[in-house]
């Protein structure tokens, strides 16, 4: 790229920048990045298109498309992923959350209001965090919650709590490392609401991911072992020692993998009743299980 003029020819420059690197949507991602190196709302980048790229940004703006021709996902380049209305950094050595674990806070959500009051304070947890997006979002939305957190990895486990600040929730949300639920197994506690979106791609689909995802995103948070069910197995096993009398459990699956959960689940024993969700894709997204008070 010759060095730019003004923000509007910096911007159709890298766009077709883009293009030529087989980005899918160039023109929009483009612009998403420049108004990150900009700093800029939509409407004022749209009325300083005439003026001339700010000292030092001509540089900043190729080198993040530089990184996205080399197809890193854009989220990674520009450091952050909206996630149920607040927004989440992420960079490599987390998963970038995707929109159809939205589906999982609604559920929780909407079970939850069903077995407890609103102002139930309940102990949730977790399991493999990630950015914190799924426990940060029902510490916001149930600021009553006592929300744990467990990860693997303490890179995710750095992010987590560097969005929990973000999002003031500094002293609200706990971090355990671990692996699943031992840190919780090892301390005896219980909780009302467990949940999570452990990775479920099958070993041998991993390579066929999109470059992007194989690539960029962390294969811990992906690979979920030969038929991808290893995390649920092991989350399942643990129900009767970390469930409550009453409580809810609530995971993201992969495709044709909700039935198996669903049983899973009830193998454990402690689960009264399972429910599965579709997302907008058609696809059983979420495992819904619900383990009944006893009267
Ligand atoms: N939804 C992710 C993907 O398809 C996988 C997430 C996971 O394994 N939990 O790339």
């Amino acid at each position: 790229m010759v060095q730019p003029t003004t923000i509007r020819e910096a911007l159709l420059r890298a766009s077709s920048f883009l293009q030529e690197h087989g980005c899918r949507d160039p023109r929009f991602e483009a612009e998403l990045l420049l108004r990150h190196v900009l700093d800029m709302e939509r409407a004022s980048f749209l009325a300083s298109l005439p003026d001339p790229m700010p000292d030092g940004a001509a540089e900043r703006f190729q080198a993040l498309c530089e990184r996205r021709a080399a197809q890193e996902p854009l989220q990674y380049v520009i450091g952050t992923q909206e996630f149920f209305g607040r927004e989440f950094l992420v960079r490599p050595g987390v998963l970038i959350p995707r929109p159809e674990t939205e589906i999982l806070i609604e559920k929780v959500l909407q079970y939850a209001d069903r077995m407890w009051t609103k102002e139930s304070e309940l102990a949730a947890v977790d399991i493999g965090t990630g950015s914190g997006a799924i426990a940060l979002t029902l510490a916001s939305e149930r600021p009553l919650w006592a929300v744990s957190t467990v990860d693997l990895s303490t890179d995710a486990i750095e992010i987590a709590r560097d969005n929990a600040k973000r999002l003031g929730l500094g002293d609200k949300v706990r971090f355990l490392h671990g692996d699943l639920l031992e840190p919780l197994l090892l301390h005896g506690e219980q909780v009302d609401v467990l949940v999570s979106n452990p990775p479920y791609i099958p070993s041998s689909d991993v390579l066929e991911l999109d470059r992007e995802v194989k690539e960029y995103e962390p294969l811990l948070a992906l690979d979920g072992g030969e038929d991808g069910l290893n995390c649920y197995r092991r989350l399942c096993e643990a129900l009767p020692a970390v469930l409550k009398e009453q409580a809810l459990v609530a995971f993201e699956v992969g495709i044709h993998q909700a039935q198996d959960v669903a049983r899973l689940m009830m193998a454990s024993g402690v689960i009264d009743e399972t429910a599965i969700v579709p997302d907008l894709a058609g696809i059983d997204r979420i495992v819904v299980g619900v383990r009944k008070q006893k009267s």
